[in-house]
């Protein structure tokens, strides 16, 4: 690899253009081209950098890779720069828990690794259940953690209120908490992956669009990009997440994820009072407090009955969600009713089908390595499975998530194992 950029200098942002830039070179002939500027996509490139400086070390890795990440436009355009920054262990499936285990402990010294604060706060997350459906769900979640050991207990609903006393629990019937779970700024999260992996050499090239790939004699692909140029890769991430299906579809891979928009806001901010993020478990309304003290807050929204799903991203903003998002908040915490939301907004979740992401060789493509369908817990995931990804790519090391989000498995008709805990 070859670095052109100097180091993060400063805590808070790492120095102009050390994040890639619209005019960084990108060498003719890749190693590896990893399409999509967002979490996922630089959580890749800089647990590579990472694991080959490991094998560089043990002697077993000798050439420099050379490697890329090409961004259609600004690094936090996509879901990466619009979401929620929320991170739990607590899921339904011990996979999942585990999974989400490794992440909040890898988050616990990515600020110190990264060289940049990353506002990290464990105030957990409160699960509120209303229904008898609900009440079992998370008595059958916390038996779950129960067993592989993770610290979630259930709770009484005068217990839920010790913990926020700002909350209606007249319905409540029961509550689920984790004090290890809690919220991250997703920004500098981004920008430090980039700026490290930068650092060690990546290539991140903003504003360019991959505009195709064609499967190449020599192997690998040719890529033509919306700068004009051609590249050379001998294989290629694609993690353009809720964009993927359309760069899928050009090379005739017709997997079932597709878009959807996901609305959210942040409201006038107000003195510091809450700390866990509370999830409505039959609304899928969840809100925290942000550190500026603002209450962000979203809903799972289903389209209207009748509308077809989106088969391009869609982006835009509508009453129709805030009055959705108002009546649950206020129902949940009486207080809202007077706050004034300031910012509304959406971003692209991508949707997988059974819940479970896609992550391994296409079929038919294996050299085209897809991570996508992280549906609305991708930025949570990104920290463990940008790791899981590149010791695999370096090593072929299998995690056992692997073989469960293998994107072959709707082609070949696995069964699939529905996650009990997918809010959104
Ligand atoms: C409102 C909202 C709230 C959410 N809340 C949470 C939460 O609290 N916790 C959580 O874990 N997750 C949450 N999510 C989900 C999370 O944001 C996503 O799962 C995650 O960010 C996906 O990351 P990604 O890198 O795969 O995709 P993205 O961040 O979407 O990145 C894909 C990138 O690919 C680029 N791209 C697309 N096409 C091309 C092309 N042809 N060439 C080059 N580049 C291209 C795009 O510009 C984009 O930057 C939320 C999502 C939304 C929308």
């Amino acid at each position: 690899m070859n670095a052109e950029h100097r180091p993060a200098s400063s805590r808070s942002a790492p120095a102009k253009g050390s994040m890639g830039s619209a005019r960084a070179p990108l060498p003719p002939e890749l190693d590896l081209l990893i399409i999509g500027g967002g979490v996922m996509g630089l959580s890749i490139a800089y647990n590579l950098t990472r694991e080959l400086a490991r094998k560089r070390k043990r002697g077993s890795q000798s050439a420099p890779l050379r490697v890329a990440v090409v961004e259609r436009s600004y690094l936090v355009s996509g879901a990466s720069g619009r979401n929620g920054g929320g991170l739990r262990m607590q899921w339904g499936d011990a996979g999942n828990v585990a999974l989400m285990r490794e992440s909040i402990e890898i988050c616990r010294r990515l600020a110190q690794e990264l060289n940049i604060n990353l506002w990290f706060r464990q105030g957990g997350y409160l699960f509120l259940a209303r229904t008898e459906s609900g009440e079992r769900r998370l008595h059958r979640n916390v038996a779950v953690h129960e067993h592989v050991g993770a610290p979630t207990r259930l709770l009484a609903a005068r217990e839920a209120l010790e913990l926020v006393p700002q909350l209606d629990v007249s319905e409540v019937r029961v509550a689920a908490y984790n004090p290890e779970d809690g919220v991250v700024f997703p920004w500098p999260f981004v920008w430090g992956y980039a700026g490290k992996a930068v650092e060690a050499g990546v290539t991140i090239r903003t504003h360019t669009a991959v505009e195709a790939l064609e499967p190449s004699e020599r192997g690998g692909y040719a890529v033509r990009l919306s700068s004009g140029e051609r590249v050379w890769a001998a294989r290629v991430v694609n993690a353009t997440g809720a964009w993927s299906v359309g760069l899928n579809h050009d090379l005739g891979i017709e997997l079932p994820n597709h878009p959807h928009r996901h609305e959210i806001l942040s409201s006038e901010p107000l003195k510091p009072f809450l700390d866990p993020l509370v999830v409505d478990l039959e609304t899928g309304l969840y809100f925290s407090q942000s550190t500026r003290g603002e209450i962000v807050t979203g809903i799972t929204l289903p389209d209207p009955p009748g509308q077809p799903p989106d088969r391009e991203v869609r982006l835009g903003s509508s009453l129709r969600f805030l009055s959705n998002v108002s009546r649950a908040l206020i129902r949940v915490l009486p207080i809202a009713a007077h706050l004034k939301p300031l910012r509304q907004w959406s971003g692209p979740y991508d949707l997988s089908p059974d819940g479970d992401a896609m992550v391994g060789p296409s079929p038919g493509h294996p050299e085209l390595i897809q991570v996508c369908g992280f549906t609305g817990h991708g930025f949570m995931m990104a920290p463990a499975v940008g790791r899981m990804v590149a010791r695999w790519l370096a090593d072929g090391q299998a995690h056992p998530m692997l073989e469960r989000w293998d994107p072959c498995r709707f082609r070949d008709g696995r069964p699939a194992r529905r996650e009990d805990m997918i809010i959104g």
